[in-house]
């Protein structure tokens, strides 16, 4: 099968023949019905991942869905055809957090060879994919994998967020994303879904502020240099400013703006991974404000994230393309020509 393959770090991704895996004991084979494009894969492409060994080549794609192909030995419960979402975080499975079901927090992460496909192991950009444990697939129901799989880290990601912050999210408060790209547009939609604040939007591209007017944003802000954004959502939100603000860039002209907009006893939550920092100390940040760096989700989260997509609550915004066009989808998400979410079906 053809699969869009991580090199080393600097090198462009290469669509490569591989085998076809089969699954050993207690492992599942996917046949991918999509595999979303992720900013991460460019972090993975110029950096590698820590913790992945050497990091040998191995295929992207850690935003799965698809149909179960075949199953190994003493794998029970599931069966060929079944829809599946692929959870992406692939924790150890024992520890405390992972019999929570927060894989995404597993406290034997840091001795696992690596945190799961697209990420060290070999990922969903392919035909196939194969999952370690049966644990880790989510039932679709009748949604499309296609459709659905980014749920699993475009929408599960800021969904995590947002729960975390929802006892703050009243009506009569704020919120704000930051970056209305694959992740943004489905917090700006999350968001609605789960609460009353009002929500504001900014991005330096228009296109992507009139795509959040679109999904709810009442507000949106272009932030680009030479434009006082933190003025505008001043205005917008008077002196209590934000109760949330969400960076999904996480560049240090973002996270600098998001310390001029919240407000006290807020959270000013970072799931953007663009390398900048925030001062923490007593004054530097408004009084009560909680810094948070959220990592993916939890598998149950991901269960509830496809109810809110079944019921039409939340709609991926996604483009499809094929797999051997990949590493040109790549390209073009880091020259920021990707609205919503690019997603490779083979
Ligand atoms: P994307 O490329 O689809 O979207 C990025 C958006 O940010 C675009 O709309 C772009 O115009 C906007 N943007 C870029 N620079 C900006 C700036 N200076 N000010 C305002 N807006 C700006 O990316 P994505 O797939 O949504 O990923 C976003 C980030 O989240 C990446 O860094 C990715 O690695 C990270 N991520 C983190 C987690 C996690 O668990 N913490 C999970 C998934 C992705
Ligand atoms: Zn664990």
């Amino acid at each position: 099968m053809k699969a869009v393959r991580f090199i080393e770090p600097g090198r462009p991704p290469v669509v490569a023949e591989v085998a076809v895996p089969v699954p050993g004991p207690g492992e599942v084979l996917v046949k991918i019905g999509g595999a979303g494009v992720c900013h991460s894969d460019l972090h993975v492409l110029d950096h590698g991942v820590a913790g992945a060994g050497e990091c040998r080549g191995f295929t992207l794609g850690h935003e799965n869905a698809g149909w179960v192909a075949a199953v190994g030995a003493g794998v029970t419960g599931w069966k060929e055809g079944d829809p599946v979402a692929v959870y992406g975080h692939w924790g150890c499975g024992h520890c405390h957090a992972c019999q929570q079901s927060m894989e995404n927090y597993c406290e034997n992460a840091d001795s696992l060879p690596n945190p799961g496909g697209g990420f060290g192991a070999d990922g969903g950009m392919a035909d196939y994919l194969l999952v370690p444990s049966p644990r880790l697939l989510v039932p679709l129901g009748t949604l499309a994998p296609r459709e659905a799989a980014p749920l699993t880290d475009a929408a599960l990601t800021p969904y995590h967020a947002i729960k975390r912050a929802l006892s703050l999210l009243t009506p009569d408060a704020t919120a704000v994303v930051i970056g209305v790209g694959g992740l943004g547009h489905m917090a700006v939609q999350l968001l609605r879904a789960l609460c009353g604040a009002r929500v504001v939007a900014v991005d330096v591209d228009e296109r992507r502020l009139e795509h959040a007017r679109q999904l709810g944003a009442e507000l949106a802000v272009n932030s680009r240099d030479g434009t006082d954004a933190a003025a505008r959502i001043r205005a917008f939100t008077g002196v209590r400013r934000a109760a949330f603000v969400l960076d999904c860039v996480g560049a240090q002209p973002t996270l600098d703006l998001a310390v001029q907009i919240v407000g006290r006893n807020s959270q000013l939550t970072v799931v953007g991974v663009g390398g900048g920092v925030i001062q923490l100390g007593q004054l530097t940040l408004p009084f009560g404000c909680s810094v948070c760096t959220p990592l993916w989700g939890t598998r149950a989260e991901l269960q509830e994230v496809i109810a809110l997509a079944q019921s039409g609550r939340i709609h991926v915004d996604a483009h499809y393309f094929g797999i051997t066009e990949g590493p040109r989808v790549l390209q073009e998400l880091r020259e920021g020509k990707i609205m919503g979410r690019a997603v490779l079906v083979p």
